[in-house]
């Protein structure tokens, strides 16, 4: 009997573990066992035929080994039942982690910082003014009184009588020049807009604008520190001109071409077979923004430069429609 009981044991014990925690499986192991006719409920009935003085001692070890399995079986069936409940959180730690999709700058912003940088390196302050501007800084204190022509090729977005969405980010020349004196030297990247659109025109659009007042500033200042500019934007190969032009604001005014970053200057649709792109308007402060402002055009000149972030960026990037910026194409950005 003895031996029987033992024997038993060892069996349910190692049909437990092979069980591994399987809920069925654990339940077959109790009938099996303990039933109406499991193996350890026939031993039991063995005990009438046993002699009156062993039926005590095998009464004993019965019961004991019937707590043993019950107790056994019981854990096995709690720990798989537990299992069965975290089945669903369960995770394989060694399955390489899906990494998050990181955003990034767009190019409008991206290249508005390098310009930053530049000019920042150059000892050029970055500010900022507001969008929606009064009449006389967008226009009148630029020196572009109420009946100029200038006005018409604005194309303005007016608010009020004496309020307009800037047409430009000239008017943080402005509003810097009347808050401090000389010297000065900022730069105002910033978003400005006006009633037009087509394939080379954006109802809002990136401009840059860049101040320099002082004593005895030149236009040879001017012409260095663009083609400093320049040369550390698009390379130190390019070549820079600087051609006649006039702004309201400047006198005398110049535009800055470079040579064409497409072709080298060879030719080509991008530059009109002319080997030469515009990137910027800028020129020598008038004598009459001075006087607005209250400084002595005796005493400070200066230079002013403004030039489109769409323009840079789409030279800089190699890019050959202004609406691919706006459009937010997510195959387009992912490419910066
Ligand atoms: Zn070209």
């Amino acid at each position: 009997m003895e031996e029987s009981v033992q024997e038993l044991l060892r069996a349910a014990r190692r049909a437990i573990v092979e069980a591994r925690r399987d809920v069925k499986a654990l339940e077959q192991i109790r009938v099996r066992y303990l039933g109406r006719k499991g193996e350890l409920t026939q031993l039991f009935k063995q005990l009438a035929g046993a002699s009156e003085n062993d039926r005590p001692r095998f009464g004993k070890l019965l019961n004991e080994a019937k707590l043993q399995l019950e107790s056994g079986i019981a854990a096995a069936l709690g720990q798989a039942k537990k299992q069965e409940h975290s089945g669903k959180e369960q995770f394989d730690v060694t399955v390489p982690g899906r990494s998050p999709v990181r955003g990034h700058l767009h190019p409008i912003t991206q290249t508005a910082l390098e310009i930053s940088r530049i000019f920042n390196w150059l000892g050029f302050e970055t500010v900022e003014g507001p969008e929606v501007e009064l009449d006389y800084y967008n226009f009148e204190a630029l020196n572009i009184p109420r009946d100029h022509p200038a006005r018409d090729m604005q194309d303005t977005f007016y608010v009020s009588e004496d309020v307009v969405l800037r047409t430009h980010t000239s008017p943080l020349q402005i509003r810097t020049m009347e808050k401090r004196r000389p010297p000065i030297r900022i730069i105002a990247p910033g978003k400005a807009y006006r009633c037009d659109s087509d394939v080379t025109h954006t109802p809002m659009f990136h401009q840059v604008e860049g101040l320099m007042v002082g004593e005895n500033i030149s236009f040879g200042d001017l012409k260095g520190i663009l083609t400093i500019f320049v040369h550390q934007m698009f390379g130190p190969d390019v070549g820079l001109r600087f051609r006649p032009s006039f702004f309201p604001f400047t006198e005398p005014s110049a535009e800055v071409d470079i040579q064409c970053v497409m072709c080298a200057g060879r030719g080509c649709r991008v530059c009109s077979d002319t080997g030469w792109l515009e990137i910027l308007g800028s020129g020598m402060v008038d004598p009459e923004v001075y006087k607005m402002v209250g400084y002595d055009p005796e005493e400070v000149t200066g230079f002013a430069f403004g030039m489109g972030i769409e323009r840079i960026a789409m030279l800089k990037f190699g890019i050959d429609d202004l609406r691919l910026f706006f459009e937010n194409d997510l195959r387009f950005l992912r490419q910066f």
